[in-house]
Order: structure tokens, then sequence, then C-alpha cells
């Protein structure tokens, strides 16, 4: 118990003071909660307010006077189920926003676990930290070329020194039980050949976005997963955030009536033209793949429809080193089954903006910023008689990759297909392929009509 108030109080030390590594505080907290369970916890509901001391006057060695109050438990519900959450006592007013339920982790012993394959930006700064967010998932292995900075990640996520390995000894993963899923964070020209080789070792895969560099590869990646029977999915965190998921629900449940125009642009500006984001080889293309791939995928997903043609125009600034390789600008419509258009771009060369909206009968609704990994703002507009409603209803903020990490290993623990499997990544280059198609030939591309809704997509996720 003490244990779990010093992780409420954000520090961790053991019995004697010393300071616990975050990888045995995990253990000693897993075994604690799973001792709690089996023992006095039978009971569902316990309330303690018998002070546990006399208060007074605490005195310590040193010869100082602290004061000494009584230590009681407030009325708690703690239910039998590790899925229920601890109902604590409340003390805020209605009339202020909801906390959430208290988190509800799995003991880490029985977490799915995650090997990590390239420690660049993303991995570094956005999933390791993820982690502590997640209930179903943890880290326990890493893939680097980097022995150095390896060691050192290691060592910060107590990750063990025997499940580190190199892009050579990258196979030998399958001899790592604790492994349940690679998780490939490489440039995208290596997506594929990572992804097939992960399945060949036995492992589910999780690959980040864009899925690979051409729609061949996407199909070589899902019959490689097919054959050895393991789940593949894409990183669309985009498809796992509440605020988007609240502006589906409002286009879909036809709120404002029919949807019948969309924009959608995520723009910023690049530099060094040595990063593999300038590299065809490895990129795949430029502005497109990278970040215009969030309008293309995210429009998909609010209006649950496929395009059945596009148009595009592409342009690069002559002499820009960064734009050699891989386009600068892409600026493109899709023409969707219901009649809905949506104007979408994406840039390399102008400062960041993030940003769509969605035009019905009867209103508009969007985000801005959309696509960043926090701080999403949606934005509301409907009028009523005289008056112009402009509301922004947000969510509570959830970190966008544990949400991510924690439905596929809820679809590992549980046999379920991922709401983003191989096929919607497959989807998106297909569409992509086309675009540039259409950039090139300066003409309308048609694509194969899809009639079903969510096509690609597996069941909804419960918003956890
Ligand atoms: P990064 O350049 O920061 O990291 C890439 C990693 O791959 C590095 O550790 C590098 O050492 C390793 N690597 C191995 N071989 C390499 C090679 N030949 N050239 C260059 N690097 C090589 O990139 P990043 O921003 O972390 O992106 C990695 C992947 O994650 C990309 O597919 C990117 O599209 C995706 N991504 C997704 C999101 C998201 O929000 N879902 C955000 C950023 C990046």
């Amino acid at each position: 118990m003490k244990l779990l108030e010093h992780l409420a109080n954000g520090s961790a030390t053991d019995t004697t003071g010393t300071a616990l590594s975050r990888q045995h505080f995990l253990r000693l907290a897993g075994r604690s909660v799973a001792a709690g369970f089996a023992g006095s916890l039978a009971a569902s509901c316990r309330t303690n307010r018998n002070p546990a001391t006399a208060s007074g006057v605490y005195s310590t060695a040193g010869g100082a006077s602290v004061p000494k109050l009584p230590a009681t438990s407030p009325p708690a519900n703690v239910p039998d189920k590790p899925e229920d959450p601890v109902k604590l006592e409340a003390w805020k007013a209605k009339t202020e926003r909801e906390s959430g339920p208290t988190p509800t982790p799995m003991a880490p012993d029985q977490r799915v676990g995650y090997a990590l394959v390239g420690l660049g930006h993303l991995t570094l700064e956005e999933l390791l930290p993820a982690f502590g967010e997640c209930k179903k998932s943890r880290v326990v292995a890493l893939v680097s070329g980097n022995p150095d900075k390896m060691r050192k990640v290691a060592r910060q996520y107590g990750i063990k020194e025997t499940s580190l390995y190199s892009y050579d000894t990258y196979d030998q993963l399958k001899n790592n039980p604790e492994v349940q899923v690679i998780y490939i964070i490489l440039p995208n020209g290596m997506h594929a050949e990572y992804t097939i080789r992960g399945a060949q070792a036995g492992k589910h895969i999780l690959c980040e976005k864009p899925m690979a560099n051409t729609p061949q590869e996407c199909q070589a990646m899902i019959d490689a997963c097919q054959k050895a029977n393991r789940k593949l999915m894409v990183a669309y965190r985009i498809q796992y955030e509440p605020n988007n998921r609240m502006i589906r629900e409002i286009i879909q449940s036809k709120r404002f009536g029919q949807t019948k125009f969309v924009e959608a642009f995520n723009v910023q500006n690049s530099a060094n033209p040595d990063h593999w984001r300038h590299k065809k080889a490895l990129a795949g293309g430029g502005a497109l793949p990278d970040i215009g791939l969030y309008c293309l995928n995210t429009v998909r997903y609010l209006l649950g429809e496929e395009p059945t043609e596009v148009f595009a125009y592409q342009h690069s600034t002559p002499g820009d080193a960064r734009f050699r390789e891989v386009e600068e600008m892409v600026s493109w419509q899709m023409r969707f089954p219901s009649g809905i258009v949506a104007n979408c771009g994406t840039h390399y060369g102008v400062h960041e903006t993030r940003r769509y909206r969605v035009m019905a009968e009867r209103g508009w609704m969007g985000l801005d910023p959309a696509f960043a990994y926090n701080g999403l703002q949606p934005e509301v507009s409907y009028a009523e008689g005289k008056i112009e409603h402009k509301e922004q209803p947000k969510q509570a903020e959830k970190n966008q990759f544990a949400a991510e990490m924690d439905h596929f290993s809820d679809c590992i623990l549980n046999d379920k297909q991922p709401f983003t499997p191989g096929e919607e990544g497959l989807q998106d280059h297909k569409i992509m392929a086309a675009i540039y198609q259409s950039a090139r030939d300066g003409r309308p591309v048609k694509l194969t009509a899809v009639t079903k809704k969510d096509a690609f997509r597996g069941p909804l996720p419960e918003m956890q």
C-alpha cells in the first residue's frame, strides 16, 4: 500500500528509502496489486474513517516539531474486478468538469510486450514516454544501429541488456518470448522489409504510417502477416483520438444534416536536405506520404466513405535542395459516392498549420489545430434563430500513442481484428498513387468504387 501511495505522490522508494528503478517499481507495484486483489480486497466496498493514530505533535530526532494529524481513509469503492476502477470520494461541485475514472492498468507481467525498432524522434520523444500511460502494453526490447544510444535508453526505461538487438540480430527477436509485438518506427522505405521479417519471426506487427512506399509493398506486408497468422496494424493515431471520434459521430449522426464539403490542410516547413524524409527511396515521396496522409486518412475516417475520383496539383520550388528527389507541395480534391468533395493540401515549405473543417447543411465542425500530438481544439458552428452558435466542445486530452498501442494489445489479448489493419494502409497508398498520377497527367483519376462503409476497418473500438 505504501508503494502505491508513493505512486500517487509521483515518487517511488523501497522500504529502506532507496530510489527504485522504473522496472523494479513496476514489478513490485504489479505484485502488490495482485496480492491486494487476492487478499484483503475481497470486500468490494470499504470505508475507514477510524483514526490510525492520535493527533498531537511529531518530534524529529533533530528536535523539530511538526503537527501530527490522524491518518484516515475516506470512503472508497474498491471493486474486485481488475478492470473496474477504484472510485474515490467526490469533492468537486457538479458544475465542474468530471475527472476521468482512476486508471486500471493491468499488472506489468500481464501486459503485451513490445519491441521498438528505430530509436529516432518519434520513439524517444513520444512512444517511450507514452508507455507510462498504457494499461495493456509495455516495452520489453529495443532494436537500433547505435549501441550507445540503445544502452542509455534501455537503462532509462528498465529494459534488459539481453533484450537489445541490432539490425543484424533483428531476426533473433523470435527467441524472445517477452516480445509479442514488433513496432516498426523506421524510415518509410524500410517498413516492408522489417514487417515481413518480423512476421516471419512469429510476432504481431504495429507499423508506423505511411505503411510503406507503394501499394505493392503494402500487399506484400499483408500477405506475409496472413501467412504467419500474425496481426498487422497501421499506427493511425488520429483514429483512436476522442476529439476526432466526436467529430465523426456528429457527421455520421447527421446532426447538422448531410455533409457536403470538407477542407483539410497539414503543412510545415522542413529543413536538412540530407534527411531521409527528402530521399525518395527512404521516404517514398515528400509532404504527401509524411503529413498530407493525415488529411487523406482522417477525411476517409470521418466520412466512412472511399473516394471514387481524385484530381491533384504538385509543385516543388526549382533549385531548392530539399526537393531534388521528393515533392514540396501537393494540393488535391477527392470526390466521394455521396457527392461530398474534399479539398486537401500539404506543404513542406510553409509555416506549420494543421486543421480541417467539415461543412454540412445546417452547421460546420472541425479541429484547429488538428493532427498534432496534443492540444487539439474542436470547433462546431450552427445557427438558431438570430443566434450563431460557435462551440468548442473539447474532450479530455488522452495520449494518442498510448490509446493506439493499448488498442492493438487488446486485439492480441482478445483475438480481435485491429480497427486500422494493413488493408486500411493499403487503401491510402492506392489513393496516394492516384493523386501522384493525376498531378503528373494533369487530369482526374478514377478509383475503384467501394460502396461498403468503413470498408477496410475492423470493429470500432470502445473509447477508453
Ligand atoms: P527519425 O529520423 O527521427 O528516426 C528514424 C530512425 O530510424 C532513427 O533512429 C534511425 O537511426 C533509424 N534508421 C535506420 N536506418 C535508417 C536509414 N537508412 N536512414 C535513416 N534512419 C534510419 O524519424 P521519425 O520521425 O522517428 O519517423 C520514423 C517513422 O515514424 C516514419 O515512418 C514516420 O513517418 C513515422 N512517424 C509517425 C508519426 C505519428 O504521429 N504517427 C510522427 C512522426 C513520425
